[in-house]
């Protein structure tokens, strides 16, 4: 299947305004368009995919997204080990680029709590099983799949099992709860793929064998769709090509160039040393990867709130956050988005860039 290179609309060109001198105008906007497809067509020849993530820094007026109960008023800070916020104020954190997420935590209200109780004596709070019962359940309200799903569901638990004996399984149904299905199962065939207009509800159980073991204790339950879908980046296999290079470019990827390696020179008393300063990336505006953002918005641009995983090859899942912005224009219309890519390491004392985005799922 081939895929049209996008055409700048008309719409954004300002129609209407032609300036003193027509002719100059209409050239310069078709250089800008000529610059954009040409960037369109290095990206989709030789991009490399990225898995992208975004972060939830507001609540966007959706009443889901919540200020997490680990959040510290006076100190303005988030627990950097919480899984509900990722160390990030709102639940949940980050949501997969592209992606549907449909998430439940500890302090939703409108979940439907049997032999379940919450746990506040730490933050962020949980979930339990109330002193007189060995197994409870959380079932959480309906969630009507919202739009056509264009790939395959997940689904991940974060809940803590505190003695060997205790027992914690999470089940999906689309009939109310007549039938339950393993999560496990979420996402694993056509008919375990919940499409657009299904009701879907999900079930946590919490079991401990007597009522003296320590009871289990659930966090934070999240599943999610892709609703755009993969597209065909390369042609046919060719026999020694690295096999990245003929794959598609799956839901929840962008494809980024790298170009050269930056150098710094230095001067030192025995002369001038040359320290490597990482490979130098760019890609074009995210409107490329998601048709419903406008690229004339914060919404194209890589920034601060994103971050980047390894999708294929022997470093999959490493990430990393871009650096060293810098947003070309070429007569007032977005046509690319360089940056540098730094590692994230998952060291606990790199509180800020390390150990709670390596968590993010
Ligand atoms: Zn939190």
């Amino acid at each position: 299947m081939t895929r049209p290179t996008p055409k700048v609309g008309t719409s954004q060109l300002g129609v209407g305004y032609w300036g003193r001198d027509p002719s100059t105008h209409v050239e310069a906007l078709q250089t800008a368009e000529r610059v954009l497809a040409l960037n369109y067509d290095k990206v989709r020849a030789m991009g490399l995919p990225f898995r992208l993530w975004t972060r939830v820094n507001d609540t966007f007026g959706n009443t889901r997204i919540k200020q997490c109960s680990c959040w510290n008023d006076t100190a303005k800070q988030s627990d950097a080990p919480c899984y509900s916020c990722y160390g990030n104020r709102y639940i949940p954190g980050f949501l997969k680029f592209n992606y549907i997420t449909t998430f439940y935590s500890s302090i939703d209200t409108d979940l439907t709590l049997t032999n379940v109780v919450p746990e506040k004596t730490v933050t962020p709070f949980r979930l339990t099983l109330a002193p007189n019962a060995v197994q409870g359940t959380i079932i959480t309200p309906p969630f009507l799949v919202p739009r056509v799903v264009l790939g395959q569901w997940e689904s991940h638990l974060d809940a803590y099992s505190r003695d060997p004996l205790n027992i914690i399984t999470s089940e999906w149904t689309v009939d109310g709860g007549v039938t339950w299905q393993p999560t496990s199962l979420l996402g694993s065939s056509p008919q375990y793929n919940p499409r657009a207009g299904a009701t879907m509800q999900f079930k946590i159980t919490l079991y401990r064998p007597t009522l003296q073991t320590k009871p289990p204790l659930f966090e934070i339950f999240r599943a999610r769709f892709p609703y755009v879908p993969a597209f065909r980046i390369r042609a046919a296999p060719t026999p020694g090509t690295p096999f990245y290079h003929n794959d598609d470019c799956l839901p929840g990827e962008i494809l980024i160039l790298r170009t050269w390696e930056q150098e710094r020179f230095r001067r030192e008393p025995s002369g001038v040393r040359t320290e490597t300063e990482g490979y130098r990336y760019w890609t074009i505006p995210l409107n490329y990867f998601n048709h419903e953002i406008d690229r004339e918005t914060p919404k194209a641009a890589l920034g601060r709130d994103h971050f980047l995983e390894e999708a294929r090859g022997p470093e999959t899942g490493a990430r990393y956050i871009a650096t060293k912005h810098d947003y070309s224009r070429t007569f007032k219309i977005f046509t690319r988005q360089d940056f540098n890519l730094r590692r994230i390491i998952g060291d606990h004392n790199d509180r800020l860039t390390g150990e709670a985005l390596m968590r993010v799922w």
